[in-house]
């Protein structure tokens, strides 16, 4: 029998990371509370059309990237490599977008087919968040707002927002000319990937990670040239209302995102912690998918977060582990591991906020007790034969230096309430 593996760049999360991702989760969902973005849970699989009608043909994700395969039925399916495409569909759908404006958020794994590498796996995670219904600039900003309090919440520092506009559909059309002359004429300094993407998507030569080219795209001529006067004045709005905000931001002309669904504002934070891998947040506009996708016209803005990334910045000290239970029920004897299993049940009915973990099996006091001390839970409980008889527990403190002493079944939410919960 062959060995049994997790697939290449799919990992377990083990229960050492959880209390991590849980605290990442959970301040992330508080702070969409707090701006009323609502979640959406969106299927894992979708029809590949889907991916290739939003994302785009001859993108890095539709053409090498997706994992693709034929159901019984011979429809071609696809793992989700984003949710943006997904949250479109669901809206449209489900007539999510009528007359009204929505501010939704979904959080769960992507799939690349990509080589693995720090900061890239082919099973990954995202927070997506979207805005539907908004045209203005205030929008994009209140989008930057909600990375900026995550960054704040999870003391995130050395992390940099770049900005950029890609204007209108005809702008880019435009610009697209001027590259394709400028590259067109450096085409000996090409590497192989970008005279692919001269002739597929020029605009994403200038998001090459080759050093070599470096100078060649540092002298390109830039998009604002050609920007249409809406898209203009969307940027400079966009831009006086950061400022307003006091929030930083570089302008980085030579930002593309690597969607074709994106024009006017794009945006992406990146760090200096990660090594090549540095981008943890991506987004932008996307005015005309919804339209494109036969509803009626719809802009949007959207961001995704790059869970693992994101996670790589924390620092552990600040987390707490909410699985520590608070009480270990130690058991001897056969009558009372009965009345045990039961006595642990009426302290979470009387105390839900209290985690008490149940020494099920048998095993010495000795064996018991290390056992308690391993959960890291601050006190132990033991039922003996004689507790039992008395109807009562005895308490030890597993983490100060106090006295034991016994309670009565009766006591024990009074206790609870007096030692852990105030
Ligand atoms: P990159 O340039 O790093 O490939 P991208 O432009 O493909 O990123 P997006 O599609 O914008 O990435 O996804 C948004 C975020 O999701 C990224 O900024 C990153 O944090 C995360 N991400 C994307 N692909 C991966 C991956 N394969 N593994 C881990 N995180 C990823
Ligand atoms: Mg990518």
């Amino acid at each position: 029998m062959t060995k049994l593996q997790a697939i290449r760049g799919m990992h377990d999360i083990l229960m050492h990371e959880i209390p991590k991702w849980q605290f990442v989760e959970e301040s992330i969902k508080n702070i969409l509370n707090q701006y009323g973005y609502k979640e959406i849970r969106l299927p894992i699989l979708e029809k590949t059309e889907l991916f290739k009608q939003t994302i785009g043909d001859n993108t890095d994700i539709v053409s090498k990237e997706m994992y693709s395969f034929d159901d019984k039925n011979k429809t071609s399916l696809t793992l989700r490599p984003e949710g943006t495409a997904s949250c479109v569909r669901a809206g449209i759908e489900h007539g999510l977008f009528h007359n009204k404006t929505q501010r939704l958020w979904y959080m769960g794994p992507m799939f690349r087919y990509e080589k693995p590498q720090k900061g890239r796996q082919r099973q990954f995670h995202q927070l997506g968040v979207e805005a539907f219904g908004f045209k203005g600039p205030d929008i994009d900003v209140e989008q930057i707002m909600v990375c900026s309090r995550i960054w704040k919440k999870l003391s995130i520092k050395n992390i940099n927002l770049e900005i950029n506009s890609l204007g209108s559909a005809q702008s880019r059309l435009n610009y697209r000319k001027i590259l394709v002359d400028y590259f067109t004429a450096h085409k000996n300094k090409l590497d192989d990937d970008s005279l692919i993407r001269l002739k597929k998507n020029p605009l994403r030569i200038l998001d090459s990670k080759n050093p070599d080219m470096k100078s060649l795209i540092t002298n390109a001529p830039t998009i604002n040239e050609y920007l249409d006067s809406e898209s203009n004045n969307h940027f400079a709005e966009f831009k006086e209302i950061l400022d307003n905000g006091d929030i930083k931001y570089n302008v980085n002309q030579k930002l593309v995102r690597g969607l074709d669904y994106y024009g006017k504002t794009v945006y992406e934070w990146t760090t200096c912690e990660l090594g090549a891998q540095d981008t943890v947040c991506a987004g932008g506009r996307y005015d005309n998918l919804v339209e494109d996708h036969g509803s009626s016209s719809t802009p949007a803005v959207g961001f995704a977060i790059g869970i693992e990334r994101l996670l790589e910045l924390i620092n552990l000290e600040k987390v707490t582990d909410n699985s520590i239970p608070h009480i270990y029920l130690l058991i001897s004897g056969n009558k009372s591991k009965k009345r045990g299993l039961l006595l642990a049940e009426e302290i979470r009915d009387q105390e839900p906020f209290i985690k008490v973990l149940t020494n099920c099996g048998d095993g010495s006091l000795k064996s018991q007790f290390k056992k308690a001390d391993k959960s890291s839970a601050e006190i132990a409980f033991i039922l003996g034969e004689d507790e039992l008889e008395k109807k009562q527990l005895t308490v030890k403190y597993l983490r100060e230096e106090k006295p034991q002493i016994t309670i009565k079944w009766n006591e024990i939410s009074n206790f609870l309430n007096k030692t852990l919960l105030n």
